[in-house]
């Protein structure tokens, strides 16, 4: 598989990454075997989190003989120094290495302070990390990460549905020597193939999409794929411009930066069900479970805090409605 310089990291990672957010949702030998499977189909990057409860156990199951040749990206929600001094042990000890490549920030709503700063560079110095990074959803956020120099990496939502402004900070990322890791390819669920992105992102060598996956055929197509990369060509431009004029620039992304809601409603995908509905198969949103959950929008209380914290601008509680209306008519149908 291609691989690139990534960054200022030094690192030499291939163009495809492994999200393994998804494979806490298998079992464990299953989930190892996985991995391994992505191993031995070329991928070398591998992004995990604390909070993925037992991805990264996976990962030193499924990797750890092979940890010298292989990049392993982690993420702690910590935000204070006791907490992340924990979180990094305890990720150290599940992968089963004694140092990660690249240890990241997770969301965190604004940037880090001087003191979680310090937490970082002190790890380094030690030699139990290599690379700072910082994963965000929001563009104001990623981009005072690149401006602040703190960070060799920044893990962002990309896809060929990305905007203008979102390419504009690859660019700046590029000029920086910044690595970007970018998550959601997909554009969480709401593209059904990884080729547009590929092709929509492949130009920008500082950008590694990294894939969630939990199926061996999802996997399989992102491996068959790098073996011959989709051209942005006139076709593949087409099939983009379709998907944003469906999705009209103005839909929820799921990054459940809106959430909790005091009112439990599970927004990040409520707010896309339409789109779910149809862009993949409807019987999995069509379960009592799902109904259940989307009869909690009528539970709205329009506190509002949803909309202010959306990095998207979106009108949650007016989509929401919608979003239930839709489905009932769905289900009626
Ligand atoms: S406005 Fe409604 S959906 Fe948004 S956070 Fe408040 S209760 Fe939840
Ligand atoms: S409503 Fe906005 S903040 Fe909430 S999940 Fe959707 S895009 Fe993210």
């Amino acid at each position: 598989m291609e691989k690139v310089l990534f960054g200022k990291t030094g690192l030499m990672a291939t163009r495809s990454g492994f999200g393994a957010l998804p494979v806490q949702r298998l079992g464990k030998p299953e989930g190892a075997a996985l991995l391994r499977r992505g191993y031995e189909g070329g991928i070398n990057f591998f992004d995990t989190a604390n909070a993925y409860s037992d991805s990264e156990e996976k990962i030193g199951m499924g990797l750890s003989d092979v940890r010298g040749r292989i990049i392993i990206a982690t993420k702690t929600g910590a935000g204070e120094p006791g907490l992340f001094w924990r979180h990094l042990n305890l990720s150290l000890e599940r992968v089963k290495t004694d140092y990660i490549d690249i240890y990241q920030f997770h969301n965190p709503r604004a940037l880090p302070g001087e003191d979680m700063l310090e937490c970082m560079r002190e790890a380094k110095a030690r030699g139990l990390i290599r690379h700072i990074g910082i994963t965000c959803h929001r563009l104001d956020v990623a981009l005072a990460a690149a401006r602040s120099g703190d960070y060799e990496t920044i893990q962002y939502p990309l896809s060929a549905l990305s905007s203008e402004d979102e390419i504009a900070f690859v660019r700046l990322c590029a000029s920086l020597g910044v690595g970007v890791i970018g998550m959601k390819g997909l554009a969480g669920g709401l593209l059904t193939s990884a080729a547009p992105t590929m092709a929509f992102l492949r130009p920008y060598a500082n950008v590694i999409p990294i894939w969630g996956f939990q199926r061996d055929s999802e996997l399989d197509e992102v491996i068959a794929l790098e073996q011959s990369p989709p051209a942005l060509d006139e076709a593949m431009l087409a099939r983009i411009e379709a998907d944003r004029a469906q999705l009209s620039g103005n839909f929820c992304r799921g990054c459940g930066y809106c959430m909790p809601c005091p009112a439990g409603i599970e927004i990040n995908n409520c707010a896309r069900m339409p789109l779910l509905l149809r862009r993949s198969p409807s019987a999995s949103w069509l379960t009592p479970q799902w109904q259940a959950e989307m009869e909690k929008i009528a539970g709205c209380v329009h506190c509002g805090q949803c909309m202010k914290a959306c990095p998207y601008g979106l009108n949650t509680p007016r989509l929401l409605e919608e979003c239930l209306a839709d489905y009932r008519a769905f289900l009626s149908a």
